[in-house]
């Protein structure tokens, strides 16, 4: 049983801002940063451990360490850790693009799939994205759209606000607008197939490369209903208040809203993620005490137990 804060892994994608290290605290030399990895064993950018004993330590070798009890009986069913999380910080718009399911990926790309959920944290006045099409439509003319570069056309073109909350299953065709600030919530994969990219081209002066074939196999072409809004009603108790956001065979989120104090049980199932994503104040387990602030990112082993929240907070409970 343990619980321990992580510091992310950074990335400077060409379309990043500036918005994590002023408003979220995130400490980099990079000059842009599109994305923190907050909860991350992938290879190409794994969190750092950075408190307790093994301060400094790579949070795959940690996890290894404290063996697969630490995920909890639903965490270490899955071959490798299930999710990723990351703040992201969309100066420019993303690419349009699309992720396998776990079936496709494992066998194409020997990764998991990319099932994905966004909280947004911040929008600009008119900001949007892209969430799958607008109209069903044929492979043939979904080849034919990306190579006349008249895509956006059958997108649809969703409306984003602060507090909204979108579930991209792996095969809805998708964008981050520009403006937009998210929390991320998705499987442990980096798997993306890019079929439009805006006409940008990457710091070598080239165009990104796209995936269009791979893009054909695997995107759903039947336009989606969501609504946008956390999928559970919102329940007020005595200090929070706490709405399911999303689940599905890969994680389950809560967004909750701490006014003075709230305890999560942390049972054997699974470990619990903690995202501050606003405020301030302090996470305590029976034998760890951490201060929080937003933009931090606490990670709690399966069987930590009642876990207290204090302060005037917004947090994020991730778990399998
Ligand atoms: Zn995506």
């Amino acid at each position: 049983m343990a619980m321990v804060r992580l510091l992310p892994a950074f990335k400077d994608y060409l379309w990043g801002g500036t918005k994590l290290k002023e408003n979220y605290n995130k400490k980099s030399d990079l000059d842009i940063v599109a994305e923190s990895w907050e909860l991350s064993t992938h290879k190409d950018g794994q969190s750092i451990v950075d408190s307790g004993e093994d301060q400094g330590m790579l949070f795959g070798d940690y996890l290894q360490k404290l063996g697969k009890e630490a995920l909890g009986t639903k965490g270490a069913a899955f071959e490798n850790f299930p999710i990723l999380i990351k703040f992201i910080d969309a100066k420019g718009n993303l690419s349009i693009q699309v992720h396998p399911n776990n079936e496709y990926a494992m066998r194409v790309e020997k990764e998991y799939g990319k099932t994905e959920m966004w909280y947004i944290l911040d929008a600009e006045e008119g900001a949007s994205l892209y969430y799958g099409t607008n109209k069903e439509i044929t492979k043939e003319e979904f080849r034919e759209r990306i190579e006349n570069n008249t895509l956006l056309d059958v997108l649809k073109s969703v409306p984003v606000h602060k507090g909204d909350v979108f579930f991209i299953e792996a095969g809805t065709i998708h964008a981050i607008g520009e403006g937009i600030v998210i929390c991320e919530i998705q499987q442990n994969s980096n798997t993306t197939y890019r079929v439009y990219d805006f006409g940008r081209v990457g710091a070598d002066g080239k165009p990104r490369e796209l995936h269009i074939d791979k893009a054909i196999d695997v995107s759903n072409l039947t336009p989606l209903e969501s609504d946008f809004k956390p999928c559970g009603e919102v329940k007020t108790y005595d200090g929070y208040q706490v709405a399911m956001m999303a689940s599905c065979d890969y994680f389950t989120t809560y967004i909750y809203e701490v006014k003075s104090e709230c305890s999560v049980k942390v049972d054997e199932e699974s470990f619990a993620s903690f995202v501050i994503v606003d405020g301030e104040g302090t996470i305590e387990s029976d034998d760890t005490m951490l201060s929080i602030r937003k933009g931090d990112s606490i990670f709690a082993t399966a069987g930590t137990g009642s876990v207290r929240v204090k302060g005037n907070c917004r947090f994020i409970l991730s778990r399998v």
